[in-house]
């Protein structure tokens, strides 16, 4: 049904930028409706998600509720049950929430962003273990003979995500000196969320490795603009957050939101206009 009522569900999620983005979109599509951040503890979800099917709601999921929210709804899209976690919901005419998934293909849009194609029999390193990972793993598997290797510092949590993905090589544990030969990497760690580290050092990537962030802050992260300093290709995850938010905005509304605004939001908040 057509949302009544549009939120955020995370905890913390006053730092979101989902807001500001969803907010233009709405605006621009003369939606009289605003997308709030809801504030939630993961005791209160279950409760909470009851309530927002009773007020014919809609909206997405971010850190820490994706997996959980995965578990309390019963349905789910195929592409939410692939990757095990939900970040996109809306109310069926049953009352009923359904959970979908739209980090996937955002994750697809981002690399699109960085390389202008995805590269047929692409070689992909993927850094973390935790639900970007997945997301992004449900991504490769759709592309045209790409093969991925997963590198995390708890082994365990990657060979536990590995065996859901039969199209993932190898896993390794990361350490500063592991030698990555994938030409596009990809970190899917919090790592300079809040300060410069490196998720991994560029002199451990080949020459021509692209570098793809999932994490976006003001400026972009210091890995990504040394990356871009040393000549490589290279992109934060501010156009990922970009289109999995239009993706679910499409589904709430069953119309393309104007991306150049979304876009225009995202940069203002981020300080970059
Ligand atoms: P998650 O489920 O908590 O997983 C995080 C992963 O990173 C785990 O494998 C964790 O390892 C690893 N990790 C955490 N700190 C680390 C460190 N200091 N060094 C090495 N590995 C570390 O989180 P998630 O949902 O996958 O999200 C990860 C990041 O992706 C988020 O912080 C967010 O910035 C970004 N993201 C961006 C978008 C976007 O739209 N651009 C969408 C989704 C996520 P352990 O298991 O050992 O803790």
């Amino acid at each position: 049904m057509r949302p009544r009522r549009l939120v955020l569900l995370g905890h913390p999620v006053a730092h979101s930028l989902s807001p500001a983005m969803q907010n233009a979109a709405l605006a621009a599509a003369n939606i009289l409706l605003v997308y709030e951040a809801l504030d939630v503890l993961p005791e209160n979800l279950a409760t909470t998600l009851d309530s927002l099917a009773s007020a014919g709601a809609a909206g997405n999921v971010t850190v820490p509720h994706k997996e959980l929210v995965r578990k309390l709804l019963t349905h789910v899209t195929p592409v939410a049950d692939r990757i095990g976690a939900v970040n996109t919901f809306g109310t069926l005419d049953d009352g009923t929430l359904e959970g979908d998934n739209t980090d996937a293909a955002g994750f697809t849009a981002l690399v699109l962003s960085a390389l202008g194609k995805i590269p047929a029999g692409a070689r992909v390193a993927i850094i973390g273990a935790g639900g970007a990972a997945a997301a992004a793993l449900a991504a490769i598997e759709e592309w045209e003979d790409a093969e991925a290797m997963v590198y995390a510092r708890n082994l365990r949590r990657a060979e536990i995500l590995a065996s859901r993905f039969p199209g993932v090589a190898g896993v390794e544990t990361l350490t500063d000196t592991t030698r990555l030969e994938s030409t596009i990497v990809v970190n899917a760690t919090p790592v300079g969320l809040n300060d410069d580290a490196f998720p991994v050092p560029l002199e451990s990537l080949r020459p021509d490795a692209a570098v793809v962030d999932l994490v976006y802050r003001r400026n972009e992260t210091a890995w990504v603009r040394a990356a871009l300093a040393s000549g490589r290709i290279a992109r934060d995850g501010l156009p990922m957050l970009l289109e999995q938010g239009a993706l679910a905005f499409q589904r709430w509304f069953g119309i393309e939101p104007d991306r150049e605004a979304m876009w225009r939001a995202l940069k203002e908040a981020t300080g970059r206009v």
